[in-house]
């Protein structure tokens, strides 16, 4: 199953999670800036400053690997070009209380809603 791939995903049901891989944690993380001041990447002075100073600065950084200006939305960075930043070895999400919007909405909203890359550990 490639988590690329949403035609080839499965129907989520709860108790899912348990024992998958966290594919949807391998799929691009778009966050706002709303998000970044909550995982403590951003300040309110500087979100009210420019969103653009914030990008430049958290791409520099590694966090983020670009920005949209249309949409407001920054893409946070993958590790080997799959993993998102925050998932540790054993496939854990280590910033969970502060997960940006995206992440706690997962699989309601996403690329199919109500379908999953779901994969053994
Ligand atoms: S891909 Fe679906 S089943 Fe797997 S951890 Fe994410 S939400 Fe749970
Ligand atoms: S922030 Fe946490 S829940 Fe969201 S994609 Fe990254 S590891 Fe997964």
């Amino acid at each position: 199953m490639d988590p690329q791939r949403p035609g080839e995903w499965r129907k989520y049901k709860t108790g899912m999670c348990e024992g998958c891989w966290a594919g949807c944690c391998t799929l691009p993380v778009e966050v706002s800036v709303s998000d970044l001041i909550r995982l403590g990447l951003a300040t309110e002075d500087e979100a009210a400053e420019s969103q653009k100073k914030i990008a430049r600065r958290l791409e520099k950084e590694g966090i983020i690997q670009s920005y949209r200006a249309h949409s407001q939305l920054f893409i946070l960075q993958q590790r080997n070009g799959r993993d998102c930043i925050y998932l540790n070895k054993n496939r854990l999400c280590t910033v969970y209380d502060k997960r940006p919007e995206v992440c706690r909405k997962f699989p309601k909203i996403g690329p199919r809603p109500g379908y999953c890359p779901v994969r053994p550990k």
